[in-house]
């Protein structure tokens, strides 16, 4: 017996159409001919669903179950489920024993011992082993491109929805306003990786209703986010700073707002332009220029009115260094257009997926896929790996596709629900 037999190969080799080629006979020695493999099922009872076998001169319809060795069938108590009694074919990889219905019929049974090729097996054992960055790294060969771009397009819809889980969560917490959850999200984007969240704390603690009051005054804004972030505590040296530190005053009084300390903060490892305190300008000068930022989201036609959505500068008279007394040449004001696509490809075109399912209008998933197809893909470790191995991604489309096979299929070895897995074991088989 393969040590790494798994009954998922035994799946994989019943739907191909690798039995179809050989002449098949059950352990009693009847021919055999499958008509339907069925349809697989993932939750309790029978492997398969809705099969259809000829078992000599008779046409049997109903179930298939599928295990290693036919004793699994006790092993795994079978024989007092009822649900198992519409299994019209055993599937086995080894046949150690006879198996009977209720009524003391033996249940026809196949074995694969000796129909599956050694080739797909080592392969398998192969691709289980896992020694390389993937398991397929050394026998990796790249599908066809209209094989490939199918598997990506379920690749990204399947990474949309797990995000648009997260997002629904997330709007749970925010008593299901679409708003103030997206309002949340932006400012954990804003945090980036480092600082998502003290972003997340920081608008928790400043709510859009305080936020929309003063939505006109471009200093009140900046005081707000810099006051609740706890960079105005104390007097400065600084004009400007000094000008919002007494505004804030106010209305932290006015609104009972919460401050956080501003040691919470993390600028060690940081790059300048990326410091929390440009951010946090930044944040505050998106909220004063993209009043109703949600809705025109929702209502963009096209990517660039999108990313020009996020085309801001941080007020000129507003220093982020001064808070931390930090001296740099840097002068980046603006958010950069890479930095954008992030936003959008990871934050603002799920929540438009999301936004468009849950409310009917099936224009925008559709146009929120045809957005990534327009947008660069991103440029990190996964994705030079992918290139290294033949397959560059062109948009984002294609790189959360090969993130989400990295992630989720690679890293799990789920090789007989990917693409190129199939072909590996598939191609050994001819
Ligand atoms: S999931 Fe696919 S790409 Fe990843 S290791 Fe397995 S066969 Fe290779």
């Amino acid at each position: 017996m393969p040590l790494l037999m798994k009954e998922e190969l035994l799946h994989f080799i019943w739907q191909s159409k690798t039995l179809l080629k050989q002449p098949l006979k059950t352990i009693s020695g009847e021919p055999l001919q499958i008509i339907q493999t069925g349809i697989l099922n993932s939750d309790a009872g029978p492997d398969f669903f809705n099969a259809k076998v000829k078992i000599g001169n008779t046409l049997w319809a109903g179930n298939i179950e599928i295990h290693i060795k036919s004793s699994d069938w006790k092993t795994h108590n079978h024989q007092i489920d009822r649900n198992y009694d519409n299994v019209i074919l055993h599937v086995v990889y080894f046949h150690d024993a006879e198996i009977f219905y209720a009524n003391g019929k033996p249940i026809p049974c196949i074995e694969l011992r000796n129909l599956i090729s050694p080739l797909t097996l080592r392969k398998h054992h192969q691709l289980q082993l896992n020694q390389n960055t993937i398991a397929c790294e050394k026998i990796f060969t790249v599908p066809s491109s209209t094989e490939l771009l199918n598997f990506m397009a379920r690749l990204l819809v399947e990474r949309l929805e797990e995000k648009c889980a997260r997002i629904e969560s997330s709007l749970v917490q925010n008593n299901n306003h679409w708003e103030t959850m997206f309002y949340v999200l932006t400012a954990k984007y804003f945090g980036m990786k480092t600082n998502a969240q003290p972003f997340e704390w920081l608008a928790q603690n400043l709510p859009l209703s305080v936020i929309s009051k003063h939505k006109n005054s471009l200093i009140q804004i900046e005081s707000l986010v810099f006051g609740v972030a706890g960079f105005l505590e104390t007097a400065h040296s600084d004009n400007y700073i000094n000008l919002m530190k007494r505004e804030f005053d106010f209305l932290k009084k006015k609104y009972q707002l919460h401050t956080l300390d501003k040691k919470v903060w993390k600028f060690a490892r940081t790059r300048p332009a990326n410091f929390p305190t440009v951010r946090l300008a930044q944040f505050a000068s998106l909220i004063y220029q993209s009043t109703h930022l949600f809705s025109k989201i929702l209502a963009t036609e096209s990517v660039s009115e999108l990313i020009n959505l996020y085309k801001i500068k941080i007020n000129n008279k507003l220093n982020p260094f001064e808070f931390i007394g930090h001296e740099t040449k840097s002068k980046q004001t603006e958010i950069g257009n890479a930095a954008i696509e992030t936003l959008l490809v990871n934050t603002v075109l799920p929540v438009m997926f999301l936004y468009g399912k849950q409310h009917e209008k099936d224009e925008l998933p559709e146009r929120t896929l045809n957005f990534y197809e327009l947008l660069m893909p991103e440029n990190n470790s996964i994705i030079l790996f992918w290139k290294s191995m033949g397959v560059d991604a062109k948009n984002a489309f294609e790189s959360q596709a090969l993130i989400q096979l990295k992630n989720n299929y690679c890293a799990n070895l789920k090789c007989l629900s990917c693409i190129i897995g199939k072909q590996i074991l598939l191609n050994s088989d001819e």
